[in-house]
């Protein structure tokens, strides 16, 4: 069976490989190309076992499945004293969805299960990513239990737990000392003059990560249903960069409601370091079409998985389709969150600290949940 065909989500025009819609960046959009979303009806999500694989008919690869046994990471409600933050209003529960619970300590693996296994499927000998770390780990993990070769491509800026991880998995990393820019530029090349299999976003502007790859992130709405079935999620929180993981969680929400195995799509919302915020920029615009074509200033940032100039189109829409909207919290905010985090024993990257500071600060109704993605570990170590 061959995969489905990619369509820009934006034009609707069929992807000639992973690099996003050609034309779409052609106006300076970069719009992920991606499968139709899957059928539900007649899912049991109550026997969904979790995880990508647990529900194989929603992704764009029959199989073989490439796992380490990633999805079904725990909810954990967090300690909050919601009467502080709104004037003494009574409001929802925030919960934290612990996505350093997979087996590399991020939710990426989610994307690289998939991902490794429809590179398989191609008849690829070699997988590469171009990444500031997590998902660098992740693809290593995949490649590896896939026996294929995996070159990942980063910068000198990764935390040397990361590095450690990715060079002890096996994969070759190839340290770019230029820019993000030129690292993508180098995978660009990769791929197209040795034919490997790219799992991550390389073009300007990024479009996003791997169609494929990306239906790993709905596993992550069908849990939350899952786990929280007869309750009502208001809010997911989610750190939003290049968007992959956004616009996964909002498809899969997206499916479920389409098989009425949810009542309601959750409002998402994007959180960003106000370092490199073009989503909450984007939104600050009236229109569509400069939204769009928003372009920020980018800083260094202590949330270093986090940063992108332009919003990736596949996060605008997933904040359209929601009624979502997008926060930015400066490095001061976000180091504050990671220890009260660690202060409840939860240790997380600083990336992910974004994400439960913006929840906390969310009004929501008495009985309603707002839940945060904790997209990673915090035992990978902090960039210098
Ligand atoms: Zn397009």
């Amino acid at each position: 069976m061959n995969p489905p065909s990619l369509h820009c989500l934006r034009c609707g025009r069929p992807a000639e490989a992973f690099d996003g819609c050609r034309s779409c960046a052609a106006e300076g959009i970069g719009a992920n190309a991606m499968p139709p979303l899957a059928d539900l009806t007649g899912v049991d999500l109550a026997g969904y076992a979790g995880g990508p694989w647990g529900l194989p008919a929603a992704l764009p690869v029959p199989g073989p499945p490439v796992t380490l046994g990633e999805g079904n990471t725990p909810n954990i409600r967090l300690r909050h004293e919601p009467q502080d933050a709104h004037d003494g209003r009574p409001t929802g529960e925030v919960w934290l969805k612990y996505e350093g619970g997979n087996p590399t300590g991020s939710h990426k693996d989610r994307a690289m299960a998939v991902g490794v296994a429809a590179a398989v499927a191609a008849g690829a000998d070699t997988v590469v990513a171009a990444s500031s770390g997590n998902a660098g780990a992740a693809a290593a993990a995949y490649a590896a239990r896939a026996g294929v070769r995996c070159v990942v491509f980063t910068t000198e800026r990764v935390p040397a737990g990361l590095r450690t991880q990715i060079d002890a998995l096996g994969a070759e990393r190839v340290v770019h000392r230029g820019t993000v820019f030129e690292r993508n530029a180098a995978m660009a090349r990769a791929v197209a003059e040795h034919g490997w299999y790219p799992l991550t976003s390389y073009s300007a502007p990024s479009p996003g990560g791997n169609g494929y790859a990306n239906e790993g992130y709905k596993s992550v709405a069908y849990e939350l249903a899952r786990d929280f079935a007869g309750r009502r999620i208001d809010t997911v929180v989610v750190p939003t960069s290049r968007a992959d993981l956004l616009a996964g969680i909002g498809r899969g929400f997206r499916e479920l409601a389409a098989a009425e195995l949810i009542a309601q799509e959750p409002r998402l919302v994007a959180a960003e370091p106000a370092a490199a915020a073009p989503y909450t920029a984007a939104l600050g615009h009236r229109d569509r079409a400069e939204q769009e074509r928003t372009r920020v200033a980018k800083a260094r940032t202590v949330a270093f998985s986090l940063g992108e100039e332009r919003p990736c189109w596949q996060g605008l829409d997933a904040l359209w389709r929601s009624g979502g909207t997008a926060r930015a919290l400066d490095d001061d905010a976000i180091l504050a969150e990671h220890r009260r985090l660690a202060s409840e024993g939860l240790l997380l990257e600083p990336s992910s600290a974004v994400a439960s500071a913006v929840a906390r600060e969310l009004p929501v109704d008495p009985g309603a949940l707002v839940v945060a993605i904790g997209t990673a570990s915090g035992m990978k170590g902090l960039v210098d």
